[in-house]
C-alpha cells in the first residue's frame, strides 16, 4: 500500500493522533520481528516502548503465531455468556496460581479500559451484595491513567484527556500524586521520600465520610503520566489506610503486569495486595485483544452468598474469553515462562539502572527514574512550547532506528523483555545523541 496518497489516510480516525500532523510524515509499519519493526521505508525501527508497553515477548514469537493459527481452525468463537470453553477455564487457573495470594477469581475483558471499568463495577457491585450500597464513592489519583472509559477517564487525572468531555462521572474524587519531589530526583529504583503522601486518602476520607468510599485504584508504577514510581513504603500506607476504612484497593496493572518490573506483577514486587487487580497488554503480548481482572475469592464468595439479584454479575463483553485470546495468551505466558521473561527485569536491572541513570550529564535532563525494564527521562520544558523538545526527541530517534513514548516533557522506555545489553547499549547511545541535538 505504499502507493497511498494523502487523502487515503483521511478515512481512518487515529487514536491519540492528530490525523493532519501525521499525514505529513505518516510513519508507516509493514512487518515486526523480535525487537525490531520494519518500517514501510525498508528500515528496521528498534522497539524500545514493547508496542505500547505490551508485546513483553517481542513481536512475531513462533508459539504464539502457531497456537493462534491452531485456534482459528478449531474453535473461532465461542457464545461468552452461559456457555464455556475449555482454554477459558484453563487460562484462568493459570492465572490465579501465577498470581500471588487470594487473588484468584479472574474475569476477562478486551483492554485495559474495559479491565479497570470492570474493576470499578465489581467494587460497588461487592458492597451492594454485602448490604453496604452506600459505598458508591471512587478515588483515583492526580495524573493517573486508567484508560479512556467514562469511568477510567473519571478516576483518572490526566487533564488533557478529561477536559474535552464535560461532565464526568460524578461522585468521584483525587488524591495527590507523588511527582515532583525534589530529593527523589535521579533516585535509582524507587525513591526513599514521600510515603506520607498516601495519607492524603485520609484526608478524603476525612472529608467525605469513609462509610461512603467504595475503592481507590492507584497504578502501583505509573506509566502513561511519565514513568512515576511509588516511594518506598507508599502502596503498604494506602493498603493499611484502606483497611482500616472497609475501602477496596484497586490496582491498575495494566503496565506493570507480565514482567515489567522483573517480578510477574507489581503485587509480587512490591509485597503489598490489593483486593482487585486490572491487567491487559502483556497477557497476550499485544497480539490480539485481551485483559484480565483478578479478584480475592472473598470478593467473588460475596456475590455468590448474596441477595439473590446479585448473584449473575451483570456485566461482561461479547468477547470476554475470546478462545483466539485465550490460545494466544496461553502461548503467550508458555514463552514468558520458557524463556524467563518475568525474570529479565531483574538480571538485567543493574544494567538498565546504569544505562538510564548515565543520561544525567546531557542537556535538560531534569530527573531519571528506572524500575525493572522500565525508564523514565524528564526533560526541562521549553519556555511556551511544553511537549515540543520531548516530541522532537521522539522524531529524532525514530530517524535514528529507535522507537521511544513521550507523555509531556518525559520520555518513556519500556522494552520487550527479550531485549539483551548490545540493545540497551544501542537505546542510550541513540537517546544520548538525540538528547544533544534537541538541545
Ligand atoms: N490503565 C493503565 C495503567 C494503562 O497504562 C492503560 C494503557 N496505557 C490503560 C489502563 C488502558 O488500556 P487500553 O489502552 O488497553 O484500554
Amino acid at each position: 500500500m505504499s502507493d497511498m496518497r494523502p487523502n487515503d489516510l483521511k478515512a481512518y480516525w487515529m487514536p491519540f493522533t492528530a490525523n493532519r500532523q501525521f499525514k505529513q510524515a505518516p510513519r508507516m509499519v509493514v512487518g515486526a520481528e523480535g525487537m525490531y519493526y520494519k518500517l514501510a521505508d525498508g528500515r528496521d525501527l528498534m522497539d524500545g516502548i514493547a508496542g505500547l508497553w505490551c508485546c513483553n515477548a517481542g513481536h512475531k514469537r513462533p508459539r504464539i503465531v502457531e497456537a493462534i493459527r491452531k485456534q482459528a481452525g478449531e474453535l473461532d468463537y465461542s457464545p461468552a455468556f452461559q456457555m464455556g470453553h475449555y482454554k477459558a477455564f484453563e487460562l484462568a487457573n493459570r492465572l490465579a496460581n501465577l498470581m500471588p495470594g487470594d487473588l484468584n477469581t479472574v474475569f476477562f475483558t478486551n483492554s485495559g479500559s474495559e479491565s479497570v471499568e470492570t474493576a470499578l463495577k465489581i467494587a460497588i457491585a461487592y458492597h451492594r451484595a454485602r448490604g453496604e450500597g452506600h459505598r458508591t464513592r471512587l478515588i483515583g489519583r492526580e495524573k493517573g491513567y486508567h484508560g479512556v472509559n467514562f469511568g477510567g477517564m473519571s478516576v483518572g487525572g490526566m487533564p488533557a484527556n478529561r477536559k474535552m468531555f464535560g461532565a464526568l462521572v460524578a461522585g468521584v474524587d483525587h488524591m495527590r500524586h507523588t511527582h515532583g519531589i525534589a530529593e527523589n530526583r535521579f533516585s535509582r529504583g524507587q525513591p526513599d521520600h514521600g510515603a506520607e503522601l498516601a495519607d492524603d486518602l485520609e484526608r478524603l476520607c476525612q472529608l467525605h465520610d469513609p462509610s461512603t468510599i467504595a475503592a481507590v485504584i492507584v497504578e502501583p508504577l505509573a506509566g502513561s503520566a511519565g514513568v512515576i514510581l511509588p516511594p518506598k513504603g507508599y502502596l503498604e500506607r494506602l493498603r493499611a489506610i484502606c483497611d482500616r476504612h472497609g475501602i477496596l484497593l484497586i490496582f491498575d496493572e495494566v503496565i506493570t503486569a507480565y514482567g515489567r518490573l522483573g517480578a510477574p506483577f507489581a503485587v509480587d514486587y512490591f509485597g503489598v495486595e490489593p483486593d482487585i487487580v486490572a491487567t491487559a497488554k502483556g497477557l497476550a503480548n499485544g497480539v490480539i485483544p485481551m485483559g484480565a481482572v483478578f479478584v480475592q475469592e472473598n470478593i467473588h464468595d460475596a456475590f455468590m452468598s448474596g441477595p439473590e439479584t446479585m448473584v449473575e454479575f451483570f456485566h461482561g463483553y461479547t468477547f470476554s474469553g475470546n478462545p483466539m485470546a485465550c490460545a494466544a495468551a496461553l502461548a503467550t505466558l508458555d514463552t514468558y515462562e520458557e524463556e524467563d521473561l518475568f525474570e529479565k527485569g531483574r538480571v538485567l536491572g543493574d544494567y538498565w539502572a546504569d544505562a538510564v541513570q548515565s543520561l544525567k550529564d546531557c542537556p535538560n535532563v531534569i530527573d531519571l527514574r528506572n524500575l525493572g525494564l522500565i525508564a523514565g527521562i524528564e526533560l526541562e520544558p521549553i519556555a511556551g512550547a511544553p511537549t515540543k523538545r520531548a516530541f522532537d526527541a521522539f522524531l529524532r530517534a525514530y530517524e535514528k532506528g529507535l522507537l521511544i513514548r513521550t507523555t509531556g516533557d518525559i520520555i518513556a522506555l519500556s522494552p520487550p523483555l527479550i531485549i539483551e545489553k548490545a540493545h540497551i547499549d544501542f537505546a542510550f547511545d541513540t537517546l544520548r545523541a538525540v538528547l544533544r541535538e534537541v538541545a
